[in-house]
């Protein structure tokens, strides 16, 4: 390899690859080991596709394994419903984790021992400060704190008092497990944080046998011990968490020690993704439930239709970084139109029909065209449209009166009917109100097919459906959920830029016969529209209801010409 192909593959390397790389190299480890480790509170997000497919993707390209962990350890807001839903995303986007499925709250007992181990090394107390008062001893940054009034406590004294807290002989907040670290350390998350508190709370899991609940801080670090993890990948907040981290790893004995490492989290433009807020949207009835197909939940964009092979492109795609940023919604959509190009078959269908009678087409023919399905793909095939003597067309396919480069119907004009025949518009009839309601037009027999071989030009081409042939429909568009790029920006509450328009019911749409087959959960695009799924919520077997998933128009790519 020469030095320069050697840079350019170091160069597109991220760092986290390096670190992984370096430690394959040296010999740290033999092989890898990632876990995606989400708190069952919530449905997943694109924030956390992004995660999963960070840590599965890593080990799937270094052989290692990655293992699926619920930290359960908040026995109050956590549900089934979530850990099956978790499961369900992961799934979806196309990981494994095989046989690695964990529960923190497996480890309870384990936790409990350590805990045990830690009073009797000294380095963990029982304190009874208020939380009002731990916060006044914590200190500030610039502030040291300073030392509770039960740091000093016996060993044997801590030893009763927490084994008394386990047997459930205290009232939830009277007393709480605290590591003894150092009161003046400049990381505030050394001084002395809480291992356990006291927690009279059901646990989906554990149910009733516990009544101490160990924090976060402590179960993570330990969890990621137990199970062999080698790189233990998490967001930027928990960088200065990483010294408290390790302590417990250290301090456990426990001789497995992994690595924490941290990357910034995805933001995205016109979306909020705090569990908090998507879960505000839900309660409040903004939206209809975690997988509306306007939320940014996996199971809202898995409903939307995009494909999960276009999330594993984004996520490749905005790359893993150490410092904030936010990356712009229209390269997702970017991702997901350039995936369904390829995938999607095409059809049409008239979301605003105008009819269109066709004066020189004999009364009772019907004929049968050939239509692509996929100009990307031939191999996608072809299928038949019924053509006959009356059609429908999009109404903003035509213009009584046109600007200068208007292409489309106008009275005179000729254009091409997608996969058919040239018309030309003769008459224009309208009602008393003077709204168009229908067109009359003729056709050219020798234009089948949609060309002509005297060289005659014209530059519109619509899509259509057969009047008869076609069948009504409502089609869902749904637009943007915020109307801001940083929802909440200016007023500091993000529901102030909910869009009211993000979900249109269009009624009486006309689609094309062959859309009626579709089943439930499939890509389409319709010509000249935009890409559309039928939704797998509510599409029966021959009765599918289509919503938008995205536009045809790709905005990312325009912005990217331009810059
Ligand atoms: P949120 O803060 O959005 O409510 P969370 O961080 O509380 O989410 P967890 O269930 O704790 O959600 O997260 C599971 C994993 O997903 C963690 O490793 C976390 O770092 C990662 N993760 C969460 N949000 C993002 C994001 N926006 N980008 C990348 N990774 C994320
Ligand atoms: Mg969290």
């Amino acid at each position: 390899m020469s030095e320069s192909s050697r840079n350019q593959e170091e160069r597109s390397l991220h760092f986290i690859q390096r670190i992984i790389e370096d430690d394959l190299a040296t010999g740290k480890h033999t092989s890898i080991v990632t876990r995606f480790p989400p708190e069952p509170n919530g449905y997943l997000h694109i924030g956390h596709a992004k995660s999963i497919c960070l840590n599965f993707g890593l080990a799937e390209a270094y052989q290692g394994r990655c293992h699926l962990r619920f930290d359960d350890t908040n026995p109050e807001k956590e549900e089934m419903e979530y850990i099956e839903s978790i499961q369900k995303d992961v799934q979806w986007l196309g990981f494994d984790w095989k046989e690695h499925l964990y529960f923190a709250s497996d480890y309870f007992q384990q936790l409990y021992d350590i805990a045990e181990l830690l009073i009797k090394k000294g380095k963990a107390y029982v304190d009874s400060l208020t939380p009002e008062e731990v916060k006044e001893y914590r200190g500030t940054l610039t502030k040291p704190g300073r030392p509770s009034p039960d740091r000093e406590r016996s060993v044997e004294e801590n030893l009763d008092l927490f084994r008394s807290m386990r047997a459930g002989d205290f009232p939830d907040g009277t007393y709480v497990l605290r590591a003894k670290i150092d009161m003046e350390s400049p990381n505030l998350n050394m001084r002395d944080p809480a291992l356990y508190r006291i927690k009279h709370a059901s646990h989906p899991r554990t149910g009733s046998q516990w009544c101490i609940y160990p924090m976060y801080d402590y179960t993570h670090p330990l969890s990621d011990a137990f199970e062999g993890i080698t790189h233990s990948i998490c967001t930027l907040e928990f960088e200065d968490h990483r010294p408290l981290y390790d302590w417990c790893v250290i301090e456990s004995e426990f001789p497995h020690q992994p690595r924490q490492i941290e990357f910034a989290r995805l933001n995205l433009t016109y979306t909020v993704m705090s569990k908090r807020r998507l879960l505000n949207l839900v309660r409040d009835g903004h939206v209809e439930g975690w997988s509306d197909p306007r939320m940014p939940t996996i199971s809202g964009i898995r409903r939307r239709g995009y494909p999960p092979q276009a999330i594993r492109d984004f996520s490749e795609r905005i790359g893993v970084a150490k410092t904030y940023s936010t990356v712009d919604f229209a390269l997702l959509e970017h991702c997901v139109r350039e995936d369904l190009n390829i995938h999607a078959p095409r059809a049409m269908a008239v979301l605003d029909p105008l009819k269109v009678v066709i004066t020189n087409y004999p009364e009772d023919q019907v004929e049968f065209l050939e239509a692509d399905n996929n100009p990307e793909d031939p191999s996608a095939g072809s299928r038949s449209i019924p053509f006959s003597r009356e059609l429908f067309i999009e109404r903003e396919d035509f213009m009584e009166h046109p600007p200068k480069k208007f292409f489309r119907l106008s009275p005179g004009k000729e254009i091409r009917l997608k996969h058919a025949y040239y018309v030309t518009c003769t008459d224009v009839v309208k009602d008393d109100e003077g709204t168009v309601i229908e067109l009359h037009c003729t056709y050219d027999p020798a234009s089948r097919g949609g060309w002509t071989d005297d060289g005659r030009k014209v530059k519109g081409t619509s899509h259509w459906v057969s009047a008869s042939h076609a069948w009504e429909s409502d089609v869902i568009i749904y637009d943007k959920l915020f109307t801001s790029e940083v929802p909440g920006a200016e007023t500091g509450d993000y529901l102030d830029d909910f869009n009211p328009d993000s979900k249109q019911v269009i009624p009486g749409c006309k689609l094309e016969p062959s859309l009626k087959e579709t089943a439930p959960g499939t890509n389409v695009q319709f010509l000249r529209k935009g890409y559309f799924f039928s939704d797998p919520d509510v599409s029966q077997p021959g009765n599918p209801v289509f919503i938008k998933t995205v536009g045809l128009k790709d905005t990312w790519a325009k912005k990217m010409k331009q810059s």
